[in-house]
């Protein structure tokens, strides 16, 4: 339903409820909308509540979701290299990092799971680590 501002031709403005925009075109094309104060056939649409504003609004919202959308495919990109390439070593990545670092165990690529303190202080002993805003599987 659509609520329009109309006017007659001796400016009555009255509002009227249509089922769409083409209802409203129908019916004042075949001249069965009247002015409830002077019952003159001839109506026309009063201008509406400028909608540009919403409509600018709605295309901002549009190109975020659009660009978070790239995002979420590059990084799902760089976690399908990272499972090929390297091993899964879950919550013990700090400690298997550091084993590889120091030469205790077999170097390789890992990923795990990690949280900011620990990459933190891997960084602080000079171990390299990336940091990857990780999306759950599930949300997939
Ligand atoms: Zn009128």
């Amino acid at each position: 339903m659509i609520k329009y501002k109309l006017k007659c031709e001796n400016l009555h403005q009255f509002e009227s409820w249509f089922a769409s925009s083409e209802a409203y075109e129908k019916l004042n094309n075949q001249q069965l909308l009247t002015c409830e104060i002077c019952g003159s056939k001839s109506i026309s649409k009063s201008l509406m509540s400028p909608r540009v504003g919403t409509n600018k609004k709605n295309k901002i919202k549009e190109n975020l979701k659009l660009d978070s959308d790239k995002e979420q495919n590059l990084i799902k990109e760089l976690k399908k290299e990272v499972e090929k390439n390297c091993e899964y070593v879950g919550e013990n990545f700090e400690k298997e990092a550091r084993a590889i670092h120091y030469g205790e165990a077999p170097e390789r690529s890992i990923y795990g799971k990690t949280t900011l303190k620990q990459a933190k202080s891997l960084c602080e002993d000079g171990i390299p680590v990336t940091t990857l805003p990780w999306i759950d599987r599930k949300t997939n």
